[in-house]
């Protein structure tokens, strides 16, 4: 029997919030699966690989460890051993020197951390500039502060790399924040640091906070061109603040581990909101995040290499079938154009697709704009499902050129 309906509306904020955009794509899925159709999802970023046991270790070390209580509520701002710990990664990375107390904050995932940044500094109506095509969750925690959102193109002909002489000068005028990502969610585009220099020079004139989004930067693909660190550009500090992710680059995602760096005042302010709405990460999981980021990183290296030969393996695959999809620099994801023949209808073939294949991919209309005749392809199967996928694929009789 179906429940009476609730009889008192959710506010204005919540109402006004589009449906998640991939509802449809889980819906299908679902609904392929109680039909019992074999289904390859390729449209979630989901890291398909275990993390290190050392990580595992360390959390199930600290679950018991009688000389501390990690069941309790912890302490709002995090241990201090991780908060050094993030200081000393930093360091070793990026040689950005942070002080941990006051410029370090784990996160219950970087998500968590970037939707209560900009409840922390934008007001109903102040604009937020974000990348187009870019990660979903940034456009609904922005709707969810009723901030107005500018989308700033990210086009294929600048390498996916932000131009922001295209923000015209009256969004530059009222901008509040400014949010990049590289590399980048969906594009799997890299920047350099001159590219991050400029950016909080823009920044800094306009008097626009800086957001980077740097969830990738251990899945770059070329060993001398590692990806930057906005906090490595001189003074950054006054007008950026960075977030990091150990979902990605330690297998972590269910977990829900992250943080962010910066200047005492814009973290103090994060942590100031968190601590009226959350009570930190679970202290099992802050101690496994510090074996995780003092430990040897060889995880990192194993997945770039992992994500490496997967690319490899779909772009190659792809290519004989006639879609001759661009191979990303970094990231977990391949981006593209559809094939022709669906003209910019991305979620008709995605639904095309996954009707004849069970093969499902992400339509790139669901990450802005500017992502509209694309879609979004996750490196998650592993090798073995790939070789499933393209004889599915070159099954399906369809056009791919
Ligand atoms: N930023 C980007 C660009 C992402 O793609 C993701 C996850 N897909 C996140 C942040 C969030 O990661 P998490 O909350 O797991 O740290």
């Amino acid at each position: 029997m179906n429940s009476p309906s609730f009889i008192i509306p959710p506010a204005a904020r919540v109402a006004e919030l589009p449906p998640y955009i991939f509802a449809t794509t889980f819906a299908m899925k679902e609904k392929a699966l109680a039909e019992g159709r074999e289904v390859f999802d390729l449209g979630v970023g989901n890291p398909d690989g275990r993390p290190p046991s050392d990580i595992i270790d360390a959390l199930v070390q600290a679950v018991h460890d009688d000389s501390w209580n990690c069941h309790r509520y912890g302490t709002f701002r995090g241990l201090p051993r991780l908060r050094e710990a993030i200081a000393s990664w930093y360091f070793d990375r990026f040689v950005v020197e942070l002080v941990p107390e006051t410029e370090t904050l784990p996160l219950i995932g970087s998500k968590e951390g970037l939707a209560n940044l900009m409840r922390a500094y934008l007001d109903p109506g102040d604009t937020i500039i974000l990348p187009s095509p870019g990660y979903p969750a940034y456009f609904g925690a922005a709707r969810l502060c009723q901030a107005e959102i500018f989308e700033l193109p990210l086009r294929p002909e600048n390498g996916f790399v932000a131009d922001l002489d295209e923000i015209p000068a009256d969004v530059a005028g009222r901008a509040r924040m400014l949010i990049l990502n590289y590399p980048g969610n969906p594009t799997g585009a890299v920047c350099d640091l001159d590219f991050f220099a400029r950016s909080v020079a823009w920044c800094r004139e306009h008097r626009v906070m800086l957001v980077s989004d740097i969830a990738y930067s251990e899945l770059g693909f070329d060993p001398d061109h590692q990806p930057p660190s906005v906090l490595q550009v001189p003074g950054a500090k006054d007008v950026a603040i960075e977030f990091q992710s150990l979902s990605k680059s330690h297998n972590l995602a269910g977990w829900r581990i992250g943080f962010a760096a910066g200047g005492p005042e814009v973290i103090g302010n994060l942590g100031k909101l968190k601590s009226n709405v959350d009570f930190s990460v679970f202290g099992a999981i802050q101690m496994a995040a510090v074996a995780a980021l003092t430990g040897n990183q060889k995880i990192c290296a194993h997945n770039r290499e992992l994500y490496r030969r997967r690319r490899d393996l779909m772009v190659n695959g792809f290519g004989d079938l006639g879609w001759h999809v661009p191979k990303p620099e970094a990231t977990l994801y391949i981006w593209s154009p559809i094939p022709s023949a669906w003209g910019d209808r991305d979620m008709d073939f995605v639904k095309d697709l996954f009707e004849r294949t069970g093969v499902l991919l992400a339509p790139g209309s669901g990450f802005g704009t500017f992502g509209t005749g694309y879609v979004r392809v996750a490196l998650v199967a592993d090798e073995e499902a790939v070789a499933k996928i393209m004889d599915r694929l070159a099954a399906a009789d369809l056009d791919w050129s």
